[in-house]
Formats: structure tokens, C-alpha cells, sequence
């Protein structure tokens, strides 16, 4: 998803790109197509940068779903934090939207852009810096460029090769995916519920479907994906509290381990990283992808700004812009996703004691509550050009 938009991006800004690519999506599309594994909590920011980068109507004619409100909650305590579209005058909080939608949306974009060219089901070799340039082997080919951008996920190839470290932390918790049929209706909300294990999350999907995100230690991965189907209902159900009645039908499930990972340097000279290959932070706040797409759309400004003035755009001084732009910004929501952790995690009386006023007092603080929903929906810092509305 985010090296795709980068490469749209840059296309559109008048670059020459090669995109590499080692899974190539499907952009085949029929109305039965049951509901994919991995879902996407999209904010406001990343609906304009795919709207802007034309994918959105590939989106639209797919399948996605507008959500309204978030209700947050946790086991033990009464009370719970309704963020609400409506208070804040916006129309909704997001989309979810099936990842493979999202890849497909922007592939279909890319296949029918003349500034691109791809390279399909080849992985990368080999990555040389130089002075000038980078040279990057794919199969028998060797290629020269001035940038290597390194858009290849959390276990990037591109990283390594290049020798950039990593600063990993592993949660200790795998995250549990599907999608699910309730009793109730999700009424266009996400549900998250913060329990022993971990939170518990319902993200509206359609009529009754929502996409489930249910956190466990690790130790209980095999179980939840070895438990029967009616037994695995069950499960959910009581991880939700019973907040959307039963679970009528579940689908296939996948279990993801969360680690936080943040690469120590974002650029090189003539390499970049953006997306998973720099940093994989704790998905309960659904940022992972938009915070790859807004290091798609600076890198992109940033490229495009240098070249405007006549600068060769893959050397590290101009490369650094971009690292300043975005890796602060990355840090402090990958941190504030652990104070989230922190508090909710159920080890001790007093954090209990903090949470009892926390949640009925903060839902009463409207503005508070739309300060931080703004935030996350619109995106904390300088907003890039693509990450605007027209
Ligand atoms: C359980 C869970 C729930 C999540 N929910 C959300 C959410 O609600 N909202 C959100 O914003 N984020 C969410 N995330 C995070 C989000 O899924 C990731 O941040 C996002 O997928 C990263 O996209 P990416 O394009 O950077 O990397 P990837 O999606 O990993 O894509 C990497 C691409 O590089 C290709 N590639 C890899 N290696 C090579 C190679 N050697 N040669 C050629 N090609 C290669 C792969 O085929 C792939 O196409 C969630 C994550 C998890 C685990």
C-alpha cells in the first residue's frame, strides 16, 4: 500500500519509477468476495492522499465502510469514551477499508501509468550505495538509480541490505483477525473494549459484519486459532462483554505477533525507507498504514521541492528533510499507543483507581475528546500537500 502511493505520487509529480514487486495484487473484484483477513482503519489524512493519488474511486467501487463513532471501554470499570462524528462537525471518523482493496485501488492506478515500469514477482538481491547513486540487483539485473526508496514491510529487504538497524520491542501480545456476523447491529462504530488479556476491538464492516481485532498474550495464539468455530464465538462474545449480542458466523481468522520496530536512520544517501520497512508500532489505534501513507505523500514533496530548485534529489541533505518530517512524528504516536497500553493494562489497583474517573470524566470533555480525534484523524504534524483536501 505505501510503496504503491509512493510510486503514484512520485509519478504524478514527474519521476521515472520502477516499482519492484515480489506478490503482485489482484485487482479482480466481484460483490461475493468474502471479507479479507486484514482490514484498515483509514483517517482523514489518508482518504485525501488516496483520493488525491485518483485510487479512491477503485476504493468506492469495491467495498468500504464509513464509521461514525468510537466507543472505548474497559471490563471493570463503569463508563466509557464515545468519540462521535457528530461532535465534531465531520461527516465520519474514517473507513475501514480490506487491505486488498486498498492494494488494488492503487495498482490498477499504477499498471495504467506511462512514468512507470514494473518489475513483477522478483525480490530484490542486492543494494549498493555509491556516492552518486544507488545500484540495486533484481534477479540477473543490475540497476542504476538515484534513490532506492525501500517500501518492502516490516522484514525489509532494503533495510538490511543497506545495513540499517533496528530498535525492536516485542509486546508480547499477537493480534487475532477475521471478520465476524453479530445479533446487533455495530451501529457504524468501532468498539474497543480493554480486558486482562488485552483490548478487544469491532470495526463496522457492513449490515451486521464487522472486522474483529481481539489482542492476546502470545501464549494463547494456537488456542484461538485451533478453537472450533462456535467455540471461537463464544470467546468473542465474552471478550466483547456480549456488546453486539451473539456472534452468529465467523470467518476464516489469522493471528499477527505485534512488535514495535523503528529503523535507527530513515535515509541514506540515494535510500529511503518509508512505511513498515521504518516503523511498526501497536495496531489498537489503527496508524500503522496512515502513517506510512504520510511518509509517502513528504517524500514525495520532499523530492519534488528539491528537484523544483535544482538539487539532486537522492543526496542525504535533501533525503534528512524528509527523515526530520516524519520520524518524530512516528516516535511520539508509537509511544503514545504504550501510555495507552500502560493504562489499560489490568496489573494493578491504582492504574484501576485512574481509569474509574479517566473514563467518565474524559467522555464529559468534549473538547479534549475532539482535540485527540482530530489528531488522529487528520494527523499531528505539518500535513504534506497529497494529505490535503483539494
Ligand atoms: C492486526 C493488525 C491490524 C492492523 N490494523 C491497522 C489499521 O486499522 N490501520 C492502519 O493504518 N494500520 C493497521 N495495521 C498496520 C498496517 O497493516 C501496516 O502498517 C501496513 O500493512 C504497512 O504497509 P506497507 O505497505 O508499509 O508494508 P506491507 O503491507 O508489508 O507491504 C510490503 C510490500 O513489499 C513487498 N515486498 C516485501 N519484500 C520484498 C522483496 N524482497 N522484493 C520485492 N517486494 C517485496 C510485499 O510483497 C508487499 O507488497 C495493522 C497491522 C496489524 C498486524
Amino acid at each position: 500500500m505505501v510503496g504503491a502511493a509512493t510510486a503514484l505520487g512520485l509519478a504524478q509529480m514527474g519521476f521515472n519509477v520502477l516499482v519492484v514487486e515480489k506478490n503482485v495484487p489482484s485487482v479482480e473484484w466481484t460483490e461475493q468476495q468474502p471479507y479479507q483477513l486484514r482490514v484498515s482503519a483509514l483517517t482523514r489524512a489518508s482518504e485525501n492522499i488516496l483520493k488525491n493519488l485518483g485510487a479512491w474511486q477503485g476504493i468506492a467501487k469495491r467495498r468500504y465502510h464509513a464509521f461514525t463513532s468510537m466507543r472505548v471501554w474497559d471490563e471493570v470499570n463503569p463508563g466509557e469514551v464515545i468519540f462521535s462524528a457528530a461532535e465534531m462537525d465531520e461527516p465520519n471518523l474514517g473507513y475501514t477499508v480490506e487491505n486488498d482493496v486498498i492494494q488494488a485501488a492503487l495498482w490498477e492506478q499504477l499498471q495504467a501509468h506511462d512514468k512507470i515500469s514494473l518489475c513483477l514477482n522478483e525480490s530484490l538481491a542486492d543494494v549498493k550505495l555509491y556516492a552518486d547513486y544507488a545500484e540495486v540487483i533484481i534477479g540477473e539485473t543490475t540497476w542504476q538509480t538515484p534513490l532506492l526508496i525501500g517500501a518492502d514491510g516490516a522484514f525489509s529487504k532494503v533495510r538490511e541490505l543497506a545495513g540499517i538497524a533496528v530498535e525492536e520491542h516485542s509486546y508480547q501480545q499477537c493480534a487475532v483477525v477475521g471478520c465476524v456476523k453479530t445479533e446487533l447491529s455495530h451501529e457504524d462504530a468501532c468498539w474497543q473494549r480493554y480486558t486482562a488479556n488485552g483490548p478487544f476491538a469491532y470495526l463496522a464492516m457492513s449490515d451486521n459484519v464487522s472486522s474483529i481485532a481481539w489482542y492476546l498474550p502470545e501464549d494463547k495464539k494456537q488456542w484461538a486459532l485451533e478453537l472450533d468455530d462456535k467455540a471461537f464465538a463464544n470467546e468473542l462474545e465474552k471478550a466483547s462483554g456480549f456488546r453486539l449480542g451473539q456472534v452468529l458466523e465467523v470467518s476464516q481468522r489469522g493471528a499477527f505477533p505485534l512488535v514495535r520496530r523503528h529503523a535507527k536512520h530513515y535515509v541514506l544517501p540515494h535510500l529511503a525507507l518509508v512505511g513498515d520497512a521504518a516503523h511498526t508500532i501497536h495496531p489498537q489505534a489503527g496508524q500503522g498504514v496512515n502513517l506510512g501513507l504520510l511518509d509517502a505523500a513528504a517524500l514525495v514533496e520532499t523530492l519534488s521541492q528539491a528537484r523544483q530548485q535544482g538539487k539532486s534529489w537522492g543526496r542525504q541533505s535533501v533525503l534528512r528533510k524528509y527523515e526530520r518530517w516524519r520520524r518524530g512524528d512516528n516516535a511520539i504516536v508509537q509511544r503514545s499507543m504504550e501510555g495507552f497500553d500502560w493504562l489499560f493494562k489490568q496489573d494493578s489497583e491504582i492504574k484501576q483507581q485512574i481509569r474509574k474517573p479517566f473514563l467518565s470524566l474524559a467522555n464529559r470533555m468534549t473538547w479534549v475528546k475532539n482535540w485527540l480525534m482530530g489528531q488522529a484523524l487528520n494527523g499531528r504534524e505539518a500535513l504534506p500537500n497529497l494529505a490535503k483536501r483539494d
